[in-house]
């Protein structure tokens, strides 16, 4: 084990204390250890056996030259990066990255009518080196930059582009409502599934809980959610007025057209 790993058991629990790496999720160390998993990676790190071996704790401290030490580094940390990102889209990894969730460790939106949603981080490609993490935020449905310019720098390979959608479709009940305050003790860690399959009554829906969410009506769900109006001493702005007044125009007409097709 390498001395500057200090206090730490593991390369990965070094690495996961390590500052800037507040993101990353712990992979299980038998999810590593199945080459099955691994499939393909040979090839997009280089010195794959020895970053794996470091990654594992199985590379002794002598088989390295100090001069390669760095190097290594450097390409354990992508192998941890890509191995990760395969990790969170199965079962094991989702319920990892919900408990990070769920302490809102990815941060909140800082749009202020999503009142203080917590985050999800996501890549714009599955390809490393070519874009960095971006933070989702599933009430406003709309992407982010870190805050943090350590964690701006992050691979956002190493969450790839499925994570957040694919926590939202295992679990629908984290889906957050379009409107009122976040509550994070509505986030169960169980799935939830429709129930009797029957289209709700619009009145049965004015209090949406997170899991009927997918069969609440679009017109509910239109005219539930919340605009910014922007003012000037309590007047709205006049040209966005005009725009708004027409853009309710289109929806009050989209919404009585949804509203008749339910019925
Ligand atoms: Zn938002």
């Amino acid at each position: 084990m390498y001395t500057y790993r200090g206090i730490h058991s593991s390369w990965i629990s070094w690495f996961l204390s390590s500052k800037g790496n507040e993101y990353f999720c712990e992979v299980e160390e038998d999810y590593i250890l199945d080459r099955f998993n691994l499939t393909g990676l040979n090839t997009e790190v280089s010195n794959y056996s020895q970053a794996l071996d470091l990654i594992t704790d199985q590379l002794a401290d002598d088989d390295i030259q100090d001069e390669l030490r760095g190097a290594l580094d450097v390409q354990a940390r992508l192998l941890y990066g890509l191995i990760h990102a395969r990790w969170i889209v199965t079962a094991r990894g989702l319920a990892k990255m919900l408990e990070k969730y769920k302490r809102s460790d990815f941060g909140r939106c800082p749009r202020v009518l999503c009142q203080s949603q917590p985050l999800l981080p996501v890549g714009l490609t599955d390809v490393p080196y070519e874009k960095s993490v971006k933070l989702y935020c599933g009430r406003c449905e709309d992407l982010y930059s870190p805050k943090s310019s350590r964690h701006g720098s992050i691979d956002g390979a190493y969450f790839g582009t499925t994570f957040p959608h694919l926590l939202f479709l295992v679990y629908p009940n984290l889906i957050p409502p379009k409107s009122g305050p976040v509550d994070m003790t509505q986030v169960s860690s169980g799935t939830t599934t429709g129930s009797d399959g029957k289209r709700r009554k619009r009145d049965e829906a004015q209090e949406p809980t997170p899991e009927v969410i997918g069969e609440i009506n679009t017109a509910s769900v239109a005219l539930k959610a919340e605009r910014y109006k922007p003012k000037i001493f309590g007047f709205q702005v006049h040209e966005i007025a005009k725009l708004h007044r027409w853009q309710e125009a289109v929806r009050d007409r989209q919404v009585a057209r949804l509203e008749e097709l339910d019925i």
